[in-house]
């Protein structure tokens, strides 16, 4: 991992295995990710283009799913994995997530004769800005540019304007980020507001209803300042998957008990991590000249420690082991 400042001095470097052994960074592009875990589910399992418009519950205890096409879909247990505008967390009485007052551009550099780059994550601080660039693939390189904003802005659809505004931002910073983004393709650059939602106890509904549980960022939106949003998403997916499997070796009866053991779980998980990364955000985020001074000439040249700044990391939810029988529910 290398740290630079905006005029591309190397401000620190880090090796994992000096520093932080057994720690490591796996960049993985979205795209691959997806179909990897498609490509473990039956093929009729997976229903494209499904958007769900309305959401209500029977008289039979059944949450009865309404599309966007008109089809309707009942369900014994409904998984809202639907992310941060999920319909499922509204329905469920979740607030909108929370603008946290940075925004995001990302985008995929494409080398269709190879990257050049070691497998190191780069970041880049300045004033209120920062950047940071990663290989995902021999070819692909996944940067990305954080910026102050007051307010989310104005949707832009046009990635050509998207682009340009980046390029902008970071006018006169190291050459080999501003080339990475010239060689990004236009329709793989977005650029998001930063939202979060922290899942305080007592005042936030629970993440599950009778039949309904909510995973990932339709449930816990964090902010992406420490990378966990994803790893959060499928640590969930792990530990619920066992929960209902074992609830469903007992027997439908225990279904909801063994939703709300999950969301008990996870959520000692998923709260303090919400919260980290949001304060991680704001002092990362700082504009004040003196203080980045400060940032880029002790705090991470002398004072920053690898292993503990990537402590939240250690989390193991153990592999989720294949069990005989699929599911009886539909
Ligand atoms: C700038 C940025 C950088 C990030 N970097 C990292 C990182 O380095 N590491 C990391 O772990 N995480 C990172 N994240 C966070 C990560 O992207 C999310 O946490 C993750 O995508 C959450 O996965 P999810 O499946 O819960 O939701 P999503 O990935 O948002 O998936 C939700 C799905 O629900 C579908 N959907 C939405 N509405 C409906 C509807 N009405 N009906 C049916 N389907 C619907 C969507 O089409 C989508 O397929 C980053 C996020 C941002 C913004």
């Amino acid at each position: 991992m290398v740290v630079k400042s905006e005029d591309g001095r190397e401000l620190r470097s880090f090796k994992f295995k000096d520093e932080a052994e057994g720690q490591e960074v796996r960049a993985v592009e979205r795209r691959i990710l997806l179909e990897t875990l498609a490509n473990q589910l039956p093929s009729d399992a997976i229903r494209f283009s499904s958007k769900v418009a309305k959401i209500e519950k029977n008289e039979n205890g059944e949450t009865s799913l309404q599309l966007l096409d008109g089809t309707q879909i009942l369900a014994k247990v409904l998984i809202g994995c639907d992310g941060i505008r999920s319909p499922i967390a509204k329905w469920m009485g979740f607030t909108e997530p929370r603008y946290v007052g940075h925004c995001a551009f990302r985008g995929l550099g494409f080398y269709p004769n190879g990257q050049p780059f070691d497998p190191k994550v780069n970041y880049i601080y300045g004033k209120g800005l920062r950047a940071g660039y990663v290989p995902v693939s021999p070819t692909k390189v996944y940067w990305f540019i954080c910026f102050n904003s007051s307010s989310p802005g104005q949707k832009i659809i046009d990635p050509s304007v998207l682009k340009n505004e980046a390029q902008k931002m970071i006018k006169g910073w190291p050459s080999e980020l501003l080339n990475i983004i010239d060689l990004t393709p236009d329709d793989t650059i977005i650029r998001t507001p930063l939202v979060d939602r922290w899942l305080w106890p007592v005042v936030s509904p629970s993440g599950s209803t009778s039949g309904v549980v909510l995973v990932g960022d339709a449930w816990h939106p964090m902010t992406p300042n420490l990378g966990q949003g994803a790893c959060c998403a499928l640590e969930d997916a792990v530990v619920l998957s066992r929960k209902l499997a074992d609830a469903l070796e007992v027997g439908p009866a225990s279904l909801d008990d063994a939703l709300s053991s999950y969301c008990k779980e996870r959520w000692t998980r998923v709260f303090p991590l919400t919260i980290r990364a949001n304060l991680v955000g704001a002092l990362l985020q700082w504009e004040n000249p003196v203080v980045c001074t400060v940032r880029n000439s002790i705090i991470i040249p002398k004072l920053v420690k690898l292993g503990p700044l990537l402590e939240h990391t250690n989390f193991n939810c153990e592999p989720l082991e294949r069990r005989g029988n699929r599911f009886p529910i539909n």
